[in-house]
Protein backbone atom coordinates (compact mmCIF):
# COMPACT_ATOMS: atom_id res chain seq x y z
CA UNK A 1 0.00 0.00 0.00
CA UNK A 2 2.07 2.79 -1.15
CA UNK A 3 -0.77 5.34 0.15
CA UNK A 4 0.76 4.98 3.36
CA UNK A 5 4.50 6.08 2.45
CA UNK A 6 2.89 9.36 1.88
CA UNK A 7 1.73 10.33 5.14
CA UNK A 8 4.37 11.54 7.62
CA UNK A 9 5.61 10.25 10.99
CA UNK A 10 4.01 11.48 13.93
CA UNK A 11 7.72 12.31 14.90
CA UNK A 12 7.72 14.26 11.84
CA UNK A 13 5.22 16.80 12.32
CA UNK A 14 6.09 17.43 15.97
CA UNK A 15 9.94 18.21 15.29
CA UNK A 16 8.49 20.30 11.93
CA UNK A 17 8.62 24.02 12.48
CA UNK A 18 4.84 24.03 12.91
CA UNK A 19 4.87 21.37 15.48
CA UNK A 20 7.51 23.09 17.51
CA UNK A 21 5.46 26.26 17.76
CA UNK A 22 2.20 24.39 18.10
CA UNK A 23 3.60 22.28 21.31
CA UNK A 24 5.15 25.67 22.91
CA UNK A 25 1.49 26.52 22.57
CA UNK A 26 -0.63 23.69 23.67
CA UNK A 27 1.90 21.26 25.17
CA UNK A 28 3.46 18.35 23.70
CA UNK A 29 0.71 15.68 25.17
CA UNK A 30 -2.04 17.77 23.21
CA UNK A 31 -0.59 18.11 20.00
CA UNK A 32 0.80 14.72 20.12
CA UNK A 33 -2.44 13.18 20.23
CA UNK A 34 -4.02 15.79 17.51
CA UNK A 35 -1.74 14.15 15.08
CA UNK A 36 -2.11 10.43 16.16
CA UNK A 37 -6.33 11.32 15.61
CA UNK A 38 -5.56 13.27 12.38
CA UNK A 39 -3.10 10.36 11.27
CA UNK A 40 -5.39 7.33 12.31
CA UNK A 41 -7.93 9.03 9.97
CA UNK A 42 -6.21 9.60 7.27
CA UNK A 43 -4.92 5.89 7.03
CA UNK A 44 -8.66 4.95 7.33
CA UNK A 45 -9.04 7.21 4.05
CA UNK A 46 -6.02 5.49 2.05
CA UNK A 47 -7.58 1.96 3.61
CA UNK A 48 -10.64 2.53 1.44
CA UNK A 49 -9.74 4.06 -1.55
CA UNK A 50 -7.89 7.62 -0.64
CA UNK A 51 -5.05 9.18 -2.33
CA UNK A 52 -2.50 9.43 0.17
CA UNK A 53 -0.60 12.04 -1.22
CA UNK A 54 -3.44 14.69 -1.30
CA UNK A 55 -4.51 13.66 2.39
CA UNK A 56 -0.91 14.29 3.59
CA UNK A 57 -1.09 17.93 2.01
CA UNK A 58 -4.76 18.79 4.31
CA UNK A 59 -3.00 17.04 7.26
CA UNK A 60 -0.97 20.33 8.46
CA UNK A 61 -4.30 22.62 8.71
CA UNK A 62 -6.72 20.07 9.70
CA UNK A 63 -4.45 19.37 13.42
CA UNK A 64 -3.87 23.49 13.31
CA UNK A 65 -7.87 23.68 13.01
CA UNK A 66 -8.16 20.54 15.87
CA UNK A 67 -5.82 22.42 17.90
CA UNK A 68 -7.33 26.16 18.11
CA UNK A 69 -11.10 24.43 18.66
CA UNK A 70 -9.71 22.37 21.32
CA UNK A 71 -7.72 25.58 23.03
CA UNK A 72 -11.80 27.89 22.83
CA UNK A 73 -13.35 27.32 26.12
CA UNK A 74 -16.35 25.84 25.86
CA UNK A 75 -17.94 28.78 28.42
CA UNK A 76 -16.34 31.79 26.27
CA UNK A 77 -18.12 34.96 26.28
CA UNK A 78 -21.36 34.94 23.56
CA UNK A 79 -23.06 37.87 22.60
CA UNK A 80 -26.21 38.09 23.93
CA UNK A 81 -28.55 39.67 21.43
CA UNK A 82 -31.60 37.33 21.62
CA UNK A 83 -34.07 39.87 23.38
CA UNK A 84 -33.95 38.02 26.49
CA UNK A 85 -32.10 40.24 29.15
CA UNK A 86 -31.90 37.68 32.41
CA UNK A 87 -31.44 34.68 30.16
CA UNK A 88 -31.61 31.40 32.46
CA UNK A 89 -29.14 29.71 29.54
CA UNK A 90 -26.81 32.20 28.89
CA UNK A 91 -26.42 32.83 32.46
CA UNK A 92 -28.47 35.32 33.76
CA UNK A 93 -27.08 38.62 35.43
CA UNK A 94 -23.35 40.57 34.01
CA UNK A 95 -21.91 41.51 36.75
CA UNK A 96 -21.30 44.88 37.58
CA UNK A 97 -17.41 45.81 37.44
CA UNK A 98 -17.23 46.01 41.31
CA UNK A 99 -18.49 42.50 42.17
CA UNK A 100 -15.85 41.16 39.46
CA UNK A 101 -13.17 43.13 40.88
CA UNK A 102 -14.53 41.45 44.80
CA UNK A 103 -14.49 37.82 43.32
CA UNK A 104 -11.23 38.30 42.26
CA UNK A 105 -9.79 39.72 45.35
CA UNK A 106 -11.70 36.47 47.00
CA UNK A 107 -10.04 34.04 44.58
CA UNK A 108 -7.26 34.85 44.59
CA UNK A 109 -6.39 35.83 48.28
CA UNK A 110 -6.92 34.60 51.73
CA UNK A 111 -10.38 36.50 53.43
CA UNK A 112 -11.41 36.54 56.78
CA UNK A 113 -15.04 34.58 55.81
CA UNK A 114 -16.00 32.90 59.19
CA UNK A 115 -12.79 34.64 61.16
CA UNK A 116 -14.02 37.40 63.07
CA UNK A 117 -10.99 39.83 62.99
CA UNK A 118 -11.85 41.69 66.28
CA UNK A 119 -12.02 39.18 68.42
CA UNK A 120 -9.91 36.59 66.43
CA UNK A 121 -12.60 34.05 66.56
CA UNK A 122 -15.12 31.92 64.42
CA UNK A 123 -17.61 34.12 62.49
CA UNK A 124 -20.38 33.28 60.23
CA UNK A 125 -19.87 33.40 56.57
CA UNK A 126 -23.26 35.28 56.21
CA UNK A 127 -22.05 37.70 58.73
CA UNK A 128 -20.90 39.90 55.99
CA UNK A 129 -24.27 40.46 54.18
CA UNK A 130 -26.53 40.14 56.70
CA UNK A 131 -26.67 43.97 57.75
CA UNK A 132 -26.72 44.86 54.28
CA UNK A 133 -29.71 42.43 53.30
CA UNK A 134 -31.59 43.67 56.42
CA UNK A 135 -31.18 47.65 55.38
CA UNK A 136 -32.66 46.57 52.02
CA UNK A 137 -35.27 44.75 52.89
CA UNK A 138 -36.65 45.91 56.04
CA UNK A 139 -36.10 42.32 57.69
CA UNK A 140 -35.27 41.05 60.73
CA UNK A 141 -32.43 38.85 59.49
CA UNK A 142 -31.37 36.84 56.23
CA UNK A 143 -29.63 33.87 55.20
CA UNK A 144 -27.70 32.66 51.92
CA UNK A 145 -28.17 29.95 50.46
CA UNK A 146 -27.06 28.34 46.97
CA UNK A 147 -29.55 29.44 44.73
CA UNK A 148 -33.64 30.31 45.24
CA UNK A 149 -34.84 26.95 44.72
CA UNK A 150 -32.14 25.94 47.66
CA UNK A 151 -33.61 28.34 49.68
CA UNK A 152 -37.20 27.29 49.43
CA UNK A 153 -35.88 23.54 49.80
CA UNK A 154 -34.30 24.35 53.01
CA UNK A 155 -37.50 26.27 54.71
CA UNK A 156 -39.96 23.89 53.40
CA UNK A 157 -37.57 20.93 55.21
CA UNK A 158 -36.95 23.04 58.29
CA UNK A 159 -40.64 24.19 58.57
CA UNK A 160 -42.83 20.89 57.09
CA UNK A 161 -41.11 17.79 57.62
CA UNK A 162 -43.58 15.48 58.27
CA UNK A 163 -45.90 18.16 58.24
CA UNK A 164 -48.06 19.82 55.88
CA UNK A 165 -47.27 23.50 53.42
CA UNK A 166 -50.83 24.70 52.80
CA UNK A 167 -50.44 26.48 49.10
CA UNK A 168 -53.29 27.57 47.06
CA UNK A 169 -53.77 25.47 43.33
CA UNK A 170 -53.03 29.08 41.33
CA UNK A 171 -49.80 28.78 42.90
CA UNK A 172 -48.35 25.73 42.35
CA UNK A 173 -45.93 26.26 39.52
CA UNK A 174 -43.04 25.14 37.76
CA UNK A 175 -40.53 27.73 37.20
CA UNK A 176 -38.43 25.36 34.26
CA UNK A 177 -36.21 22.08 34.23
CA UNK A 178 -37.14 20.03 37.30
CA UNK A 179 -37.82 22.88 39.34
CA UNK A 180 -41.89 21.83 39.68
CA UNK A 181 -43.50 22.90 43.81
CA UNK A 182 -44.91 19.33 43.87
CA UNK A 183 -41.78 17.54 43.21
CA UNK A 184 -39.77 20.05 45.87
CA UNK A 185 -42.06 19.76 48.32
CA UNK A 186 -42.03 15.88 48.18
CA UNK A 187 -38.13 15.97 48.36
CA UNK A 188 -37.83 18.28 51.59
CA UNK A 189 -40.31 15.63 53.42
CA UNK A 190 -43.23 17.99 53.27
CA UNK A 191 -46.87 17.23 52.55
CA UNK A 192 -48.71 19.44 49.83
CA UNK A 193 -52.15 20.69 51.41
CA UNK A 194 -53.50 21.91 48.13
CA UNK A 195 -56.08 24.31 48.66
CA UNK A 196 -58.67 26.45 46.30
CA UNK A 197 -59.19 26.39 42.92
CA UNK A 198 -56.47 27.15 39.60
CA UNK A 199 -58.35 31.00 39.45
CA UNK A 200 -59.40 31.57 42.75
CA UNK A 201 -58.70 30.76 46.42
CA UNK A 202 -60.32 32.35 49.40
CA UNK A 203 -59.58 33.16 53.04
CA UNK A 204 -61.41 30.18 53.82
CA UNK A 205 -60.06 27.58 52.24
CA UNK A 206 -56.68 28.65 53.88
CA UNK A 207 -58.63 28.80 57.49
CA UNK A 208 -60.30 25.61 56.55
CA UNK A 209 -56.69 23.37 56.29
CA UNK A 210 -55.10 24.85 58.87
CA UNK A 211 -54.89 22.34 61.52
CA UNK A 212 -52.17 20.66 63.36
CA UNK A 213 -50.06 18.82 61.21
CA UNK A 214 -50.00 22.23 59.13
CA UNK A 215 -46.28 23.73 59.41
CA UNK A 216 -45.77 25.65 56.89
CA UNK A 217 -48.24 28.48 54.59
CA UNK A 218 -46.66 29.27 51.66
CA UNK A 219 -47.27 31.93 48.74
CA UNK A 220 -45.74 31.70 45.59
CA UNK A 221 -45.00 34.78 43.18
CA UNK A 222 -46.75 33.48 40.04
CA UNK A 223 -43.69 35.22 38.18
CA UNK A 224 -43.78 33.20 35.23
CA UNK A 225 -47.70 33.31 34.27
CA UNK A 226 -50.54 35.90 34.85
CA UNK A 227 -53.76 33.89 35.59
CA UNK A 228 -56.66 36.13 34.40
CA UNK A 229 -60.23 36.92 34.12
CA UNK A 230 -62.34 35.29 37.18
CA UNK A 231 -59.81 34.86 39.78
CA UNK A 232 -59.68 35.87 43.61
CA UNK A 233 -56.29 35.85 45.45
CA UNK A 234 -55.90 36.21 49.23
CA UNK A 235 -53.85 39.62 49.87
CA UNK A 236 -50.67 38.86 51.24
CA UNK A 237 -51.47 41.25 54.86
CA UNK A 238 -55.10 39.30 55.37
CA UNK A 239 -52.24 36.20 55.23
CA UNK A 240 -50.19 36.99 57.57
CA UNK A 241 -52.81 38.11 59.80
CA UNK A 242 -54.49 34.57 59.37
CA UNK A 243 -50.69 33.26 59.92
CA UNK A 244 -50.34 34.93 62.71
CA UNK A 245 -53.28 33.85 64.75
CA UNK A 246 -52.59 30.51 63.91
CA UNK A 247 -48.80 30.55 65.18
CA UNK A 248 -47.75 29.49 61.52
CA UNK A 249 -45.27 30.79 59.95
CA UNK A 250 -45.86 32.21 56.53
CA UNK A 251 -43.76 32.56 53.60
CA UNK A 252 -43.62 34.22 50.67
CA UNK A 253 -41.52 32.93 47.49
CA UNK A 254 -41.28 35.62 45.35
CA UNK A 255 -38.74 34.57 42.76
CA UNK A 256 -37.42 37.24 40.70
CA UNK A 257 -37.66 39.03 44.11
CA UNK A 258 -36.35 43.08 43.10
CA UNK A 259 -34.87 45.38 45.54
CA UNK A 260 -35.91 48.61 43.87
CA UNK A 261 -39.57 49.80 42.39
CA UNK A 262 -39.28 48.95 38.64
CA UNK A 263 -41.27 51.33 37.45
CA UNK A 264 -38.80 54.35 38.39
CA UNK A 265 -37.07 52.55 35.63
CA UNK A 266 -40.03 52.40 33.33
CA UNK A 267 -41.18 48.78 33.98
CA UNK A 268 -44.08 46.94 35.50
CA UNK A 269 -44.10 47.28 38.69
CA UNK A 270 -42.81 44.31 40.26
CA UNK A 271 -43.36 43.27 44.24
CA UNK A 272 -40.45 44.36 45.91
CA UNK A 273 -38.78 42.17 48.40
CA UNK A 274 -39.33 45.32 51.18
CA UNK A 275 -43.15 45.44 50.23
CA UNK A 276 -43.35 41.35 50.96
CA UNK A 277 -41.76 41.66 54.29
CA UNK A 278 -44.04 45.06 55.03
CA UNK A 279 -46.96 43.16 54.09
CA UNK A 280 -45.79 40.33 56.82
CA UNK A 281 -44.72 37.32 55.37
CA UNK A 282 -42.44 35.72 58.02
CA UNK A 283 -40.04 34.47 55.34
CA UNK A 284 -38.99 35.94 51.62
CA UNK A 285 -37.00 33.66 49.06
CA UNK A 286 -35.50 34.94 46.07
CA UNK A 287 -32.86 34.98 43.82
CA UNK A 288 -29.34 36.84 43.23
CA UNK A 289 -29.19 36.43 39.12
CA UNK A 290 -32.85 37.45 38.49
CA UNK A 291 -33.88 41.08 39.29
CA UNK A 292 -31.05 41.75 41.89
CA UNK A 293 -28.56 41.33 38.90
CA UNK A 294 -25.86 39.44 41.04
CA UNK A 295 -24.13 36.17 40.89
CA UNK A 296 -26.12 32.82 41.51
CA UNK A 297 -27.40 33.14 45.20
CA UNK A 298 -30.92 31.94 46.97
CA UNK A 299 -31.87 34.28 50.14
CA UNK A 300 -34.21 34.18 52.86
CA UNK A 301 -34.96 37.35 54.42
CA UNK A 302 -37.32 37.18 57.70
CA UNK A 303 -37.82 36.39 61.75
CA UNK A 304 -34.73 36.37 63.73
CA UNK A 305 -36.24 33.39 65.65
CA UNK A 306 -37.13 31.01 62.40
CA UNK A 307 -33.79 32.09 60.42
CA UNK A 308 -31.96 30.51 63.51
CA UNK A 309 -33.84 27.43 63.17
CA UNK A 310 -32.75 27.37 58.81
CA UNK A 311 -29.13 27.86 60.03
CA UNK A 312 -29.36 24.98 62.11
CA UNK A 313 -30.81 22.61 59.67
CA UNK A 314 -27.92 20.52 58.26
CA UNK A 315 -28.75 21.03 54.86
CA UNK A 316 -27.20 25.01 55.01
CA UNK A 317 -23.83 23.39 54.75
CA UNK A 318 -24.41 21.31 51.61
CA UNK A 319 -26.42 24.15 50.29
CA UNK A 320 -24.12 26.97 51.23
CA UNK A 321 -22.64 30.01 49.29
CA UNK A 322 -18.89 29.70 47.91
CA UNK A 323 -16.64 32.75 48.95
CA UNK A 324 -16.34 33.96 45.57
CA UNK A 325 -20.04 34.83 45.41
CA UNK A 326 -20.40 36.00 48.76
CA UNK A 327 -17.75 38.55 47.97
CA UNK A 328 -19.16 39.47 44.20
CA UNK A 329 -22.49 39.65 46.24
CA UNK A 330 -21.93 42.26 48.52
CA UNK A 331 -19.95 44.12 46.10
CA UNK A 332 -23.44 43.99 44.19
CA UNK A 333 -25.62 44.65 46.97
CA UNK A 334 -23.83 47.56 48.21
CA UNK A 335 -24.48 49.22 45.02
CA UNK A 336 -28.40 49.28 46.11
CA UNK A 337 -27.20 51.62 48.72
CA UNK A 338 -27.07 54.63 46.72
CA UNK A 339 -30.00 53.92 44.37
CA UNK A 340 -29.49 57.95 42.15
CA UNK A 341 -26.40 55.77 40.58
CA UNK A 342 -27.75 52.11 40.69
CA UNK A 343 -29.12 52.50 36.88
CA UNK A 344 -25.94 53.47 35.56
CA UNK A 345 -23.73 50.55 37.86
CA UNK A 346 -25.70 47.73 37.33
CA UNK A 347 -25.55 45.91 34.39
CA UNK A 348 -28.92 44.23 34.68
CA UNK A 349 -30.67 47.31 35.08
CA UNK A 350 -29.24 50.02 32.68
CA UNK A 351 -29.97 47.20 30.08
CA UNK A 352 -33.13 46.82 31.37
CA UNK A 353 -33.96 50.53 31.68
CA UNK A 354 -31.96 51.71 28.31
CA UNK A 355 -33.97 53.91 26.10
CA UNK A 356 -35.29 52.46 22.94
CA UNK A 357 -34.11 55.46 21.10
CA UNK A 358 -30.56 55.06 22.00
CA UNK A 359 -30.91 51.30 20.72
CA UNK A 360 -32.55 52.54 17.55
CA UNK A 361 -29.93 54.97 17.39
CA UNK A 362 -27.24 52.05 17.71
CA UNK A 363 -29.20 50.03 15.19
CA UNK A 364 -29.23 52.38 12.25
CA UNK A 365 -25.75 53.37 12.75
CA UNK A 366 -24.45 49.76 12.85
CA UNK A 367 -27.10 48.72 9.77
CA UNK A 368 -25.00 49.78 7.00
CA UNK A 369 -21.46 48.50 8.77
CA UNK A 370 -22.91 45.14 9.01
CA UNK A 371 -24.78 45.01 5.78
CA UNK A 372 -21.43 45.73 4.24
CA UNK A 373 -20.17 41.98 6.07
CA UNK A 374 -23.08 40.07 5.39
CA UNK A 375 -23.55 40.87 1.58
CA UNK A 376 -20.63 38.55 1.67
CA UNK A 377 -22.76 35.81 2.69
CA UNK A 378 -25.57 36.90 0.31
CA UNK A 379 -27.98 38.36 3.17
CA UNK A 380 -28.82 41.65 3.66
CA UNK A 381 -28.97 43.60 7.06
CA UNK A 382 -31.61 46.61 7.70
CA UNK A 383 -32.46 48.13 11.51
CA UNK A 384 -36.15 46.98 13.03
CA UNK A 385 -37.99 47.37 15.82
CA UNK A 386 -38.39 45.01 18.37
CA UNK A 387 -39.38 43.71 21.80
CA UNK A 388 -37.07 42.65 24.89
CA UNK A 389 -38.27 40.57 27.44
CA UNK A 390 -36.97 40.84 30.83
CA UNK A 391 -36.29 36.55 31.01
CA UNK A 392 -35.51 34.30 34.21
CA UNK A 393 -39.97 34.23 34.16
CA UNK A 394 -39.89 38.01 36.14
CA UNK A 395 -43.19 39.76 34.11
CA UNK A 396 -43.37 37.44 31.14
CA UNK A 397 -46.40 38.74 29.38
CA UNK A 398 -44.36 42.17 29.36
CA UNK A 399 -41.71 43.25 26.44
CA UNK A 400 -40.00 46.34 26.37
CA UNK A 401 -40.23 48.35 23.06
CA UNK A 402 -36.20 48.06 21.36
CA UNK A 403 -34.49 48.04 18.25
CA UNK A 404 -31.94 45.79 16.49
CA UNK A 405 -30.91 44.43 13.47
CA UNK A 406 -33.06 42.41 11.29
CA UNK A 407 -31.09 39.82 8.71
CA UNK A 408 -32.28 38.24 6.01
CA UNK A 409 -31.42 36.05 3.14
CA UNK A 410 -32.14 33.41 -0.16
CA UNK A 411 -34.20 30.07 0.68
CA UNK A 412 -36.46 29.10 3.15
CA UNK A 413 -33.81 28.10 5.44
CA UNK A 414 -31.39 31.08 5.27
CA UNK A 415 -32.21 32.26 8.82
CA UNK A 416 -31.63 29.06 10.42
CA UNK A 417 -28.23 28.90 8.58
CA UNK A 418 -27.00 32.11 9.62
CA UNK A 419 -28.81 31.52 13.41
CA UNK A 420 -26.17 28.55 13.58
CA UNK A 421 -23.04 30.11 11.67
CA UNK A 422 -23.02 33.41 14.02
CA UNK A 423 -23.66 31.01 17.33
CA UNK A 424 -20.82 28.33 16.42
CA UNK A 425 -18.70 31.61 15.61
CA UNK A 426 -15.31 31.87 17.89
CA UNK A 427 -17.37 35.11 19.55
CA UNK A 428 -20.87 33.52 19.28
CA UNK A 429 -24.04 35.54 18.39
CA UNK A 430 -27.23 34.79 19.86
CA UNK A 431 -30.11 36.40 17.93
CA UNK A 432 -33.58 35.01 17.64
CA UNK A 433 -35.30 33.58 14.65
CA UNK A 434 -39.10 35.89 13.63
CA UNK A 435 -40.96 35.65 10.58
CA UNK A 436 -38.05 33.78 8.48
CA UNK A 437 -35.28 36.87 9.37
CA UNK A 438 -33.04 36.50 11.96
CA UNK A 439 -33.02 39.39 15.05
CA UNK A 440 -30.44 40.97 16.28
CA UNK A 441 -32.30 42.58 19.53
CA UNK A 442 -29.14 45.08 20.66
CA UNK A 443 -30.61 46.49 24.14
CA UNK A 444 -27.70 43.91 26.05
CA UNK A 445 -25.19 45.53 22.86
CA UNK A 446 -22.82 47.64 24.88
CA UNK A 447 -20.60 48.53 22.40
CA UNK A 448 -20.98 49.06 18.32
CA UNK A 449 -17.25 47.54 17.95
CA UNK A 450 -18.15 44.37 20.19
CA UNK A 451 -20.96 43.11 17.42
CA UNK A 452 -18.30 44.16 14.31
CA UNK A 453 -15.54 42.52 15.22
CA UNK A 454 -17.49 39.21 16.29
CA UNK A 455 -18.73 39.30 12.52
CA UNK A 456 -15.55 39.60 11.17
CA UNK A 457 -14.72 36.66 13.03
CA UNK A 458 -17.80 34.89 12.25
C1 LIG B 1 -36.77 31.55 39.64
C2 LIG B 1 -37.68 31.12 40.75
C3 LIG B 1 -37.25 30.15 41.67
C4 LIG B 1 -35.90 29.48 41.57
O1 LIG B 1 -34.86 30.39 41.73
P1 LIG B 1 -33.36 30.00 41.27
O2 LIG B 1 -32.54 31.11 41.82
O3 LIG B 1 -33.37 29.91 39.79
O4 LIG B 1 -33.04 28.70 41.93
C5 LIG B 1 -38.13 29.79 42.66
N1 LIG B 1 -39.36 30.35 42.77
C6 LIG B 1 -39.79 31.29 41.90
C7 LIG B 1 -41.16 31.88 42.07
C8 LIG B 1 -38.97 31.72 40.86
O5 LIG B 1 -39.39 32.63 39.98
Amino acid sequence: MDGFRALPSVDQLLTGAEGQAQVAQHGRAVVTAAIRARLDAARTAIRRGGDGAALAALLPDQIEADLARQARSALRPVLNLSGTVLHTNLGRAILPPEAIEAAAQAMANPLALEFDLGGGSRGQRDDHLRGLLCELTGAEDATLLNNNAAAVLIALNTFSLGRETVVSRGELIEIGGAFRLPDIMARAGAVLREIGTTNRTHPRDYQDALRSETGLILKVHTSNYRIEGFTAEVPAPDLAAMARAAGLPLMNDLGAGSLVDLSVYGLRREPTVAEAVAEGADLVTFSGDKLLGGPQAGFIVGRKDLIAQINRNPLKRALRLDKIRIAALEATLRLYRDPDRLAERLPTLRYLSRPEPEIAAMAARLAPQVQAIVAAWDYACAPCACASQIGSGALPVDTIPSAGLRLTGRGGDAADRLSVRLRTAPRPIVGHIRDGALILDLRCLSRDDDLLSALALA
